[in-house]
């Protein structure tokens, strides 16, 4: 007791916040700030892999040229240092099947910069910035011998302007586009981050649902040409459509995930993008690292190509 014979109310010593506590603070915010995400082994032990599709059709499969940058490994795959540094690009892919020739995420159109990456929130843009030398769609379809008019459609794996800037140069080229991601893009009064509305605005766009039956670890599917060649599945979390394409080719499976995943080590690791950006750039990120753990259980069976690996996409050609 104090002298007096009054009870003084004693105040606990305040610790001055050092930088450890701070990021310990905003890291127990922000999972995966501190350490990566955790893999949810009961959820990657649950999940049933029902198959592949019978296909009773191929379809050839090119991943169109494009210049790389260098990205720290760290950024794409949360954790993971090595490499330290990991080859980016912006990659569109061209798909022949018998019945139609179609361009898969047409990523870049011309003067992208002011068209495309200016409407991005500003502390973006510095990261986001395509570089010196990003070839555009309409480049890129000219150094394999071919231009828009010979293609049926574009099929974007999802509507991030960095997957649908090129239709601006091509405003007479349909468009195939799961429902739910043309809603997110084009319902609201403003178009969400990172998308790019007059891509699609003013042109012929399909849309279609996944009505089809689980494939692989993949919750639903949708079947292009009814043949099994071309399967589009469910990858949410990036965007709330995001899916990928599931495509029979001589050479194997092959599933074009779109940002799914950035880079492969995301799939192997079972890895969230870094925080920084992600947190801006993934729509659930709790949804999309439950993508990655479908995509890492199958990742032995079908060859599986983000489209910003740059490696992973010049290996298909
Ligand atoms: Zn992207």
């Amino acid at each position: 007791m104090p002298r007096n014979g009054l009870q003084s109310v004693v105040e606990p010593p305040v610790a001055k916040p050092s930088l450890l506590t701070c990021c310990a603070a905003i890291g127990g915010l922000v999972p995966g700030l501190i350490r990566p995400r955790p893999i949810d082994r009961a959820f990657l032990g649950a999940l049933d892999d029902v198959g592949l599709p019978n296909a009773r059709a191929e379809v050839q499969v090119l991943a169109l040229h494009q210049v790389s940058r260098p990205v720290p490994t760290a950024i794409l795959a949360e954790g993971v240092r090595r490499p330290v540094l990991s080859g980016n690009s912006m990659t569109s892919y061209l798909v022949r099947h018998p019945a139609a020739t179609f361009v898969v995420d047409p990523s870049i159109c011309t003067d992208v910069v002011d068209r495309a990456v200016a409407e991005l929130p500003g502390i973006l843009r510095p990261l986001v910035r395509p570089p010196d030398g990003v070839l555009d769609i309409c480049t890129s379809l000219d150094r394999v011998g071919m231009s828009p008019a010979d293609l049926d459609f574009a099929l974007p794996t999802h509507l991030h302007w960095d997957h649908v800037s090129g239709l601006l140069d091509m405003p007479d080229l349909p468009v195939r586009v799961h429902a739910p991601e043309r809603a997110w893009l084009m319902d609201g009064v403003t178009a969400p981050v990172g998308g790019v509305r007059p891509s699609l605005e003013g042109r012929e766009i399909e849309e279609f649902v996944l009505d089809g039956p689980p494939v692989l670890t993949f919750g639903r599917s949708h079947d292009l040409f009814g043949d099994g060649s071309v399967t589009l599945v469910d990858l949410p979390g990036h965007t709330p459509g995001s899916i990928g394409l599931l495509l029979n080719t001589a050479r194997g499976p092959v599933l074009l995930a779109g940002d799914a995943a950035w880079h492969h080590l995301q799939i192997e690791h079972v890895r969230s993008k870094a925080s920084f950006p992600g947190l801006l750039v993934d729509a659930d990120r709790g949804e999309a690292l439950r993508t990655l753990h479908r995509l890492h259980a199958v990742r032995s069976r079908v060859r599986i190509v983000p489209t910003h690996d740059h490696d992973a996409s010049q290996a298909l050609n």
